[in-house]
């Protein structure tokens, strides 16, 4: 079965996604809903979304539209019909009537669902019918979310759904989960699951909801929208209606039943229009008095808004052990959380799958946890868990390990996939070494290094790990949502307060001189990136010899925006890059000004099809759609590289201060018109300076170590003026930048 083809019925926001996805895959969709001007709306609301669901905006011309009365032909031809239309079953049954008319034989046809089960959605068809009928559960966003559930029954064509599967891993680049008919399948049975205990544990203990989703967050490696955030994000009334369709479909005895009881102040909520972000605010609001805006937050016992409270939980690593050992209220409710989240999701092996690894996979690829509850079991520790926690008679899984007390139940990872993963490989890695900031796995005849800090900024550690793993080949890469979002800020910014820029110096050279020996070691270097690769990220990818990019990326260099330039190389290789063109061979100017305006303007590229026109990547570089394949994409360029040569150091022609006055034109015009401020002029004229050579001129030969010189020493005279402080504390502190 070849899938060339493909209809989508219902042009919502699941239908948008899943539209535009296949789109992403070059794969031709045509999208209906009940009127033709619905569904080129939706056309429209792909093509402006951000962030943006398709790669590269030309793709858009792979979607047709139509609507189900006119256009219903096109179901004709198509190897596979996605129903996504709203969650009523007279309509998806009419719809099911409607497609098996006129589907050609042993097409596939699916349902988005997220609750019903297939027994109900496949009631009306024939057994013959039956055999090509399954869900295929996406999640919302469509080209960002990992998970895809492929839900079976025992009608199925086991061929057919591993086919589908592989379409879907292949093509799609989902994580593509086979699963068994249960309500809310793998994904929303534990991760709702979890949201409820969450949030029930923190009325019941009174905690604040930023309190409850500073610890139900990153300190669990949870994203950072906690439980409240994340609520408030989804819709509180939708999830409203998500507990109904669970209390419906689960069996009294389902320990689900308790978390899932109407809550008043969320029936209140949800009744005076506090909907969530998409309402008047929820369990967070944004409180606008004339231009201030406030984020306030929601008092759980009287309903009544204050501003929103910083918690500092003093845990910047995700440590089970250390959050649960608290002795405050916040070890008792991670602990209680945690407890309860393990003992839920293993009271269901077998009957949802009998493999439990599974559940874990769902959790990080449908919720982006960084490990899921068995994992999480596995670190808290088999003995420790059962020295604390309490009843759980009748929990088979549970039981069997409490006679064990086997602290290595785990086992494999990744088992839903044959692909070779790095979340299999690391496992079984010949020696493991590292330090707080990167893991060093070894084997033969290759090393990995992971980078492991939150957004795995980049420190001196980090810095050290990559040095030491380049004594054989080395592949960077990792499992975590970010490649690397730069150079870690709060820790240069630690030495600036202290007026310690010899420091800041230091490790800045020391960036260079490991970025450069990525470069030129004797060994190649791949760099696997995925999610944002900004900054230093940057830095260490295009100084790598060779890149495997996921689809997924945002790429590019932004220092500007806090008030630096890139110093780690960044200018250097852009610089680089751009002279080896036929523009730059014919106008010395020609480079300097394109790579003046990239990186002035911080630009990013959000796909590799965007990143290529800037140059941040290469046509060479590998663009790879399943992020799980980026391991074995990257270990085959090394088997293509065994005879590797070290590339021959890059000399540079430039044009000095002749082209700094065309960058001052530009920087006047820019003042002129209030783009930038005064510390914005500052950061420019640095950047000129590096991207003109210096004090050098057009028939002068630079070294990259000149450039590298010139790079350092504008950085060190920006991180010393106050402006730039200023603009990186704001950042750190909003997440915005400072215009000043
Ligand atoms: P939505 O309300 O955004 O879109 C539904 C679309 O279906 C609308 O454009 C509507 O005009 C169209 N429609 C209604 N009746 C139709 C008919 N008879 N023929 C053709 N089109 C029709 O809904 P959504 O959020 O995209 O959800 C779609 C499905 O996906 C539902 O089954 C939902 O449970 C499931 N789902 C949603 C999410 C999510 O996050 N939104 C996630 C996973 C699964």
């Amino acid at each position: 079965m070849k899938i060339k083809n493909v209809v989508v019925i219902g042009s919502g926001t699941m239908g948008s996604g899943i539209a535009a996805h296949l789109c992403n895959a070059n794969i031709p969709v045509t999208l209906l809903d009940l009127k033709t001007e619905i569904s080129e709306k939706a056309r429209d609301k792909i093509h402006k979304s951000r962030p943006p669901l398709l790669i590269d905006k030309s793709k858009i011309n792979n979607i047709k539209v139509g609507n189900i009365n006119d256009n219903f032909d096109v179901v004709k031809e198509a190897d596979w019909i996605v129903e996504a239309v709203v969650e009523r079953i007279d309509i998806k049954h009419q719809i099911y009537e409607k497609i098996f008319k006129e589907r050609k034989d042993g097409a596939i046809v699916s349902s988005n669902t997220s609750s019903i089960p297939i027994k109900v959605l496949s009631e009306h068809l024939k057994n013959e019918q039956k055999k090509d009928f399954c869900i295929t559960h996406f999640f919302n966003p469509v080209r960002y979310m990992g998970l895809l559930e492929i839900v079976k029954n025992e009608n199925n064509d086991l061929n057919k759904i591993n086919q589908l599967k592989e379409f879907c891993e292949i093509e799609l680049g989902k994580g593509a989960i086979v699963c068994n008919d249960t309500p809310g399948f793998l994904g929303n049975r534990v991760g709702v699951y979890a949201m409820q205990v969450a949030m029930t544990e923190a009325f019941k203990m009174k905690l604040s909801v930023e309190e409850a989703d500073a610890i139900f967050g990153r300190p669990m490696g949870i994203p950072k929208t906690g439980v409240f955030g994340l609520y408030d994000l989804i819709g509180i009334d939708l999830m409203a209606d998500v507990l109904k369709s669970f209390i419906k479909e689960l069996p009294k005895s389902d320990k689900f039943h308790e978390v899932a009881k109407e809550i008043p102040l969320v029936k209140k909520l949800i009744e005076t229009g506090y909907t969530g972000r998409k309402g008047k605010g929820g369990f967070y609001r944004m409180n606008k008095t004339g231009v201030t805006k406030v984020m306030e937050a929601i008092n759980l016992e009287t309903g009544g808004y204050s501003p929103s409270k910083k918690i500092d939980v003093k845990s910047d690593k995700v440590d089970l052990q250390a959050l649960i050992n608290r002795k405050d209220k916040y070890g008792e409710y991670a602990w209680s959380v945690l407890s309860k989240i393990i003992k839920y999701a293993s009271s269901l092996i077998p009957s949802i799958t009998k493999e439990f690894n599974d559940i874990d996979e769902a959790m990080r690829l449908g919720f982006n946890w960084t490990k899921g509850p068995f994992e999480m079991l596995e670190e808290i520790g088999v003995k420790n868990f059962f020295n604390r926690v309490d009843d759980f008679t009748g929990n088979g899984f549970l039981e069997d390990l409490s006679k064990t007390k086997n602290e290595d139940f785990y086992g494999e990872r990744q088992k839903y996939t044959n692909i070779e993963t790095l979340g299999k490989v690391k496992k079984t890695a010949s020696s493991l070494d590292g330090n707080d900031s990167a893991k060093i796995y070894r084997f033969t005849d290759y090393n990995i290094v992971e980078f492991t800090t939150k957004a795995n900024a980049l420190d001196y550690d980090s810095m050290d790990a990559l040095k030491k793993a380049t004594d054989k080949p080395l592949i960077i890469i990792n499992e975590s949502m970010q490649f690397s979002a730069g150079v870690n800020l709060t820790y240069t910014m630690e030495f600036a307060d202290k007026k310690d820029f010899k420091s800041i110096e230091k490790f800045i050279k020391y960036f260079q001189e490991t970025c450069k020996h990525l470069k030129y070691s004797k060994y190649p270097v791949v760099s696997a990136p995925s999610g944002l690769t900004l900054g230093g990220g940057f830095e260490v990818m295009v100084q790598s010899n060779f890149v495997a990019s996921h689809t997924n990326i945002v790429v590019g260099l932004v220092e500007t925006i806090v008030g630096l330039i890139p110093a780690g190389g960044g200018c250097k290789e852009m610089l680089a890059r751009w002279l080896d063109t036929d523009e730059a061979k014919k106008d010395p100017n020609y480079a300097p000004l394109k790579v003046f305006d990239i990186i002035g303007y911080g630009k990013t590229a959000t796909s590799p099809v965007e990143a290529e026109p800037m140059k941040y990547l290469r046509p060479s570089d590998k663009k790879i759609m399943n992020r799980n394949s980026l391991l074995e994409v990257s270990k085959n360029i090394l088997k293509d590289n065994k005879d590797f040569k070290v590339p021959n150091e890059f000399e540079f022609k430039l044009p000095g201060k002749a082209v700094r006055g065309e960058m001052d034109k530009i920087l006047d015009k820019l003042y002129n018109e209030k783009v930038i401020l005064d510390h914005g002029v500052v950061v420019a004229k640095e950047l000129a300076h590096v991207l003109s050579g210096g004090d050098t001129s057009i028939d002068k030969t630079l070294t990259e170590d000149d450039l590298f010189k010139l790079e350092l020493d504008a950085f060190m005279r920006l991180i010393e003026t106050q402006k730039t402080q200023d603009r990186i504390k704001h950042t750190l502190a909003t997440g915005k930048p400072l215009v000043n």
